[in-house]
């Protein structure tokens, strides 16, 4: 073989060492920066332009060949411009301390090998070197160095030039081909240790738990996160060990079938896990397994991912325990429950309030307007009667009044009253409690009949129907202050029945009883205007009020009233008449007369009556008439006529 051929193959071997001690010098580089590592590679591949021209091929005296373009390439490639530069320099400055006559030419080689590499590192747009691009430069190195071959004057080489002109390019080619692929291989280890760097920090720092185990269950990888779960001390801790080591017997069992069934069915399944303790804590998982399988689909091993979501299902758990007690208390309380939106819309409700309203149970679910349900209501005849016209408005009123705390009554078609209220609350909710309250109604009417007949017994007098002393004192008070108003006169009537002792003891107390009543009837007989008052006083006296009655009036009246008894024709043999009397006394509230209370009216007819029992009994005596020298008017002497 040619001298000059297997010198150039020694300096392709110089490629490849070259190549080789970047790859060596890896790791130490790799913690440059990107510009630093460009530095670094320009400055080795220089170095090896220094190698390779200190040691160079010679052709012929004076004429010598080498392969410095390929390295110079290959700084510019894979360190860009700055190992561009710096190879460069450092070559350029080595062939310009050998100086010579080739000084430009072999500046200009470097220069050449520079922009070829530049020229492909641009191709690459910043991304990785592709193999493409080192077959390009090779391409590049290949025709830069045939291109240095016909630039050397024909009579330096003529004897060499067959040989030379494919022996040149082609191991120019080469050795950019070589070297740069074993660069651009290197590059791709670095590159995939990068990024397993990478990901190992990311499954490490994953704060949820990631691992695969083989297909017997044990890890192989796990990461912090899972040995946290676990209890483990660290992850280095989990590799080998399975479930068994770490849970309680019927978890890791459990654990495992979910395992199996992943593994069986081939495809990643989504679980959620509860996690017991011994110590009693627990842990939900919600937990992704999914198969790794090889190139034939065989499961190789199982990947778990696993995050703690504890606090959300103590939530939810919460929330389905609150739901169903509410719904329990809703569904168990007596009364209806519903709740509307700010439209009235019903959004919940309980059985109650279906049964409450029968006709319209249908309509009384969630999603309901309110306006709908009452249209229907009232169409089927549910709620009592109402007039058309009405209908709107009703509605109106209530749907408004559920939004403004109100009570309201409903009266059914069947009788039943129902009473509603409605809360509103702040986010536009209305809450409506209804209660049946037809029993508490039909009490109310019984107590208020009850009342009315209570009040009624309480005003009267039992035996003769008149009102009793009480009310009496009340009317009379009443009277006196209307009479005093308007000036009127008022006058007082004191009736008292004459030998009543003796009439009891001759025809004993019921025959007593009956007089009683008979001459109450005939005293209301003659008082018998409307405003005029007639009670029982007490025993077998009575009291008359005659409003607007002066004297002489009152006077006219209580003779009828004695005549009227005296027309009753009550036997009665102790009296001197044979028949039953009364005898009366009167006092009349007048300008003449002015009283400083009712109670004095009373007191002044009974003077008077006193006054006229004294004159015989059976008449009537004026109070004031007697000092005035007044006389009783009666019917004759009236005396007991035998003693008693
Ligand atoms: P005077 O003519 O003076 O009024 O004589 P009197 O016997 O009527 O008077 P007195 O006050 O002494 O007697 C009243 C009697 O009236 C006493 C009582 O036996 C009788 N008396 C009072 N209340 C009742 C009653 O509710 N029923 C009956 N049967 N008698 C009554
Ligand atoms: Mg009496
Ligand atoms: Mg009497």
């Amino acid at each position: 073989m040619d001298a000059a051929v297997q010198g150039l193959i020694a300096n392709l071997a110089m490629v490849g060492v070259f190549a080789a001690m970047w790859t060596l010098l890896g790791d130490a580089v790799e913690r440059l920066p990107v510009w630093g590592r460009g530095a670094g590679l320009g400055l080795l591949m220089g170095l090896g332009a220094v190698a390779m021209m200190s040691l160079p091929v010679v052709i012929r005296p004076g004429l010598f060949l080498d392969l410095r373009v390929s390295l110079v390439a290959q700084a510019a490639l894979f360190g860009g411009p700055i190992g561009a530069l710096v190879a460069v320099v450092v070559a350029g400055a080595y062939r310009v301390i050998l100086g010579g006559a080739g000084i430009v030419p072999g500046l200009v080689l470097i220069g050449l090998g520079a922009v070829m590499g530049l020229g492909v590192h641009a191709l690459t747009r910043g991304q990785a070197v592709r193999r493409m691009d080192v077959v390009l430069l090779a391409l590049g190195a290949m025709l830069v160095s045939l291109l240095t071959l016909l630039l050397i004057p024909t009579a330096m080489i003529e004897t060499a030039l067959p040989n030379l002109i494919v022996a040149v390019p082609a191991i120019a080619f080469l050795a950019t081909l070589l070297g740069g692929m074993a660069m651009h291989t290197d590059e791709g280890r670095r590159r995939t240790e990068r990024l397993n760097q990478t990901f190992r920090q990311v499954i490490e720092t994953l704060p949820e738990a990631l691992n695969v185990k083989d297909l017997q269950g044990r890890f192989v990888i796990a990461n912090a996160a899972t040995a946290r779960l676990m209890r483990a001390p660290d992850a280095a801790s989990l590799i080998g060990k399975s479930d068994a080591d770490f849970y309680p017997p019927d978890i890791a069992a459990q654990f495992g079938r979910d395992e199996e069934s992943v593994l069986r069915e081939g495809t990643s399944k989504e679980l959620e896990q509860r996690l017991a303790f011994d110590d009693g804590t627990e842990i939900w998982l919600s937990t992704l397994k999914t198969p790794l399988t090889d190139a034939e689909g065989h499961p190789v091993a199982l990947v778990t991912h696993s995050r703690d979501f504890t606090a959300r299902k103590t939530l939810e758990q919460e929330l389905d325990r609150a739901r169903s007690q509410l719904e329990g208390a809703m569904s168990g309380m007596a009364d209806a429950l519903i709740a509307f939106d700010k439209d009235a819309n019903i959004i919940f409700c309980n059985d109650q309030y279906r049964r409450l309203f029968p006709l319209t149970a249908d309509m009384r679910v969630p999603g309901r307007n309110l306006r709908e349900i009452l249209r229907v209501a009232h169409e089927r005849g549910e709620e009592a009667q109402m007039e058309p016209d009405e209908v709107e408005a009703w509605i109106d009123d209530a749907v408004t009044g559920l939004h403004e705390q109100r009570d309201r009554e409903i009266h059914l078609a069947d009788g039943r009253w129902l009473h509603s209220r409605a809360r509103a609350l702040s986010d536009g909710t209305a809450l409506t409690v209804i209660s049946d309250v037809s029993s508490i109604k039909r009490a109310e009417e019984a107590l208020t009949e009850v009342n009315k007949h209570l009040k009624q017994l309480a005003a009267t007098d039992a035996l003769t129907g008149l009102m009793n002393r009480r009310t009496f004192d009340e009317m009379l008070a009443k009277e006196f202050s209307r009479s005093a108003r308007h000036h009127h006169p008022l006058s007082v009537l004191m009736v008292d029945v004459d030998y009543f002792k003796s009439f009891n003891d001759t025809y004993g107390h019921q025959a007593g009883d009956g007089a009683l009543r008979a001459v109450a009837k005939a005293l209301k007989e003659v008082a018998r205007r409307p405003a005029d008052i007639v009670a029982r006083y007490g025993g077998e006296e009575f009291a008359i009020v005659l409003p607007d009655t002066d004297t002489e009036g009152a006077t006219a009246v209580a003779e009828l009233l004695c005549e009227a008894v005296r027309q009753l024709r009550i036997p009665n043999g102790r009296s001197s008449r044979g028949v039953v009397t009364v005898s009366v006394g009167i006092a009349t509230g007048s300008r003449s007369n002015l009283l400083p209370a009712p109670e004095d009216l009373v007191r002044q007819a009974d003077a008077a009556l006193y006054l006229a029992k004294g004159q015989g009994r059976d008449g009537v005596q004026a109070y004031g008439d007697a000092e005035q020298g007044g006389s009783t008017r009666n019917g004759g002497a009236a005396e007991i006529r035998s003693a008693s």
